[in-house]
């Protein structure tokens, strides 16, 4: 397979319109788009085969088998769909490239032949008459390709009236794929330095304390205010885990400033920890339920060895679905932690309860130079909640910018809260072996954007997802955007909260 990136000039960028037609199909448009494959140490760190095996055809046969035997909704996501076509046009990566294949049934189908020809009688027996395939290398070879242009989002999900989630059906072909010896590298290369030093950057502990620390300087130069970025710290009241991003740089970092502040101004208590110094768990891209424990498994520990008695999550959005929906089988029971809170919390519940009770200022004048909207991450917005109430993951982050900003306006109504488009680069997406389907893929988010920047002059996009930040940094330029258009929601908490007269 040979490894290169696209140039820049090379991707052909969709034109934004004002009428987003559903394009005219470009059968094959995408074949080429494959990332590159993760090599042997990477993929033994894992626990996977080092390279395809003698036998694969029977061991990804066996795997699909145990997959659908352990998981019932994948059996019914698998058996149930009608084709009526209400998915086609949903999904994003369709949208911004054309191929047909990657119409979410046309990628559901891509596995759900080769189930048909093994694991039901018609498909066994004809398999002519219901589209059934044998594992053949060319049917793996479009797994390759077509299941790494799904991000996963769900997006074609909430428009199925079965409810046939692509998602779970893309983690599963991953999960045969690596399972097989064919990994892919930019996700398993993430997890596999987690395992090793701790988070998806490779940041060893001296690093993380020489930043916090001059973090600490930073603030302190800027307000006044001996602002704590606490490391380690045992008795703290609250573990707050964050991805890593937001220990290194813009836009993720003012994030991190923003909830330090956000702390200080409550009197709470906190601390980071250098053992579980990473949030996401990119094993949930690949269907891996070991690695995702083995990540995981680091926050426990984590809390229970500094005696927090809360967890809270930063702004990173497949995290908070592995916390919200999966932590508690994963490495619960939490019966150390004080049931008083949620268990975990996201940190949007957390600044947003003390806006509520009144218990923290802003001046939101100060951001009165940004005219802001707000981006709906796809693994917060159908894959968890916040709040007491339906909807609270919809209605929190924008309470808290509303909070702090004078100048808030929504993108359409088709494009935000359960419907939103997706960034264009989750699921272990954002690789740069990825870029041409990356671009593409935003056309959709990008066509909202530019509606809201042409008849409100929106100038600033708010996110609470790591992958969006990055993505959004990355592709707003291809279409005329500045780059620095996005931030954190907690960036804006940041600029406007007041620690003290005057700041
Ligand atoms: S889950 Fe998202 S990326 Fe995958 S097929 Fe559905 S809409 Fe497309
Ligand atoms: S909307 Fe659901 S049932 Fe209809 S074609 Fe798509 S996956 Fe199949």
């Amino acid at each position: 397979m040979a490894e290169r990136i696209a140039l820049m000039s090379e991707i052909k960028v969709p034109v934004l319109s004002k009428s987003r037609a559903v394009p005219f199909l470009e059968p094959g448009a995408m074949a080429h788009s494959k990332p590159f494959p993760a090599g042997p140490e990477i993929q033994a760190r894992l626990g996977f085969p080092d390279k395809l095996v003698p036998d694969w055809e029977k061991v990804a046969v066996n795997t699909l088998g145990d997959l659908v035997k352990q998981s019932r909704a994948l059996r019914v996501f698998l058996d149930s769909c009608v084709k009526c076509g209400a998915c086609t046009d949903k999904c994003h990566y369709f949208l911004g490239t054309a191929d047909p294949k990657n119409m979410p049934v046309a990628r559901q189908d891509l596995l759900r032949s080769v189930y048909r020809r093994y694991y039901t009688f018609a498909g066994k027996f004809f398999p002519g008459l219901v589209g059934a395939r044998d594992m053949t290398k060319e049917v793996l070879d479009d797994w390759y390709s077509y299941f790494h242009q799904c991000s996963q989002c769900r997006r074609c999900s909430v428009f199925c009236p079965f409810g046939i989630d692509t998602a779970e059906i893309s983690m599963a072909a991953r999960h045969i794929m690596s399972s097989v010896g064919l990994g892919q590298k930019y996700t398993n290369e993430i997890i596999s330095k987690v395992h090793n030093i701790g988070n998806n950057l490779g940041l060893p502990e001296p690093a993380l304390a020489d930043t916090l620390a001059s973090l600490e300087e930073d603030v302190k130069e800027e307000t006044g205010v001996d602002v704590r970025f606490p490391l380690d710290i045992k008795g703290a009241e609250v573990l707050v885990v964050t991805p890593s991003a937001d220990f290194f740089a813009e836009p993720h970092i003012d994030g991190l400033i923003g909830y330090a502040k956000v702390f200080h101004a409550a009197g709470v208590s906190w601390t980071l920890s250098s053992h579980a110094s990473e949030a996401s768990n990119f094993s949930m891209f690949i269907g891996s339920h070991s690695n995702l424990q083995r990540v995981a498994v680091r926050i426990r520990e984590a809390a229970q060895e500094l005696g927090v008695r809360r967890i809270i999550v930063g702004e990173c959005g497949h995290a908070w679905r592995v916390a919200y929906n999966y932590w508690n089988t994963l490495i619960g029971p939490f019966d150390f932690l004080d049931r008083n809170y949620p268990i975990p919390q996201h940190i949007c519940e957390f600044t947003h309860d003390l806006i509520d009770r009144g218990a923290l200022r802003f001046d939101k004048s100060v951001n009165d130079d940004k005219v802001v909207t707000f981006h709906d991450s796809c693994n917060v917005s159908r894959a968890s909640r916040m709040g007491n109430h339906p909807g609270g993951q919809f209605t929190i982050p924008r309470a808290i910018i509303r909070a702090c900003c004078n100048h808030f306006y929504d993108m359409a109504p088709e494009t935000i809260h359960e419907k939103t488009f997706c960034c264009g680069g989750g699921g272990g997406l954002l690789t740069d072996d990825l870029l041409e389907l990356r671009v593409k893929g935003a056309a959709p988010r990008m066509n909202a954007l530019r509606q809201v920047v042409e008849e409100h002059g929106v100038n600033h996009v708010a996110a609470i997802c790591a992958i969006c930040k990055s993505q959004f940094a990355k592709v707003l330029p291809y279409y005329q955007f500045p780059m620095n258009m996005v931030g954190s929601v907690h960036g804006l908490v940041s600029k406007a909260i007041q620690l003290g007269p005057g700041n």
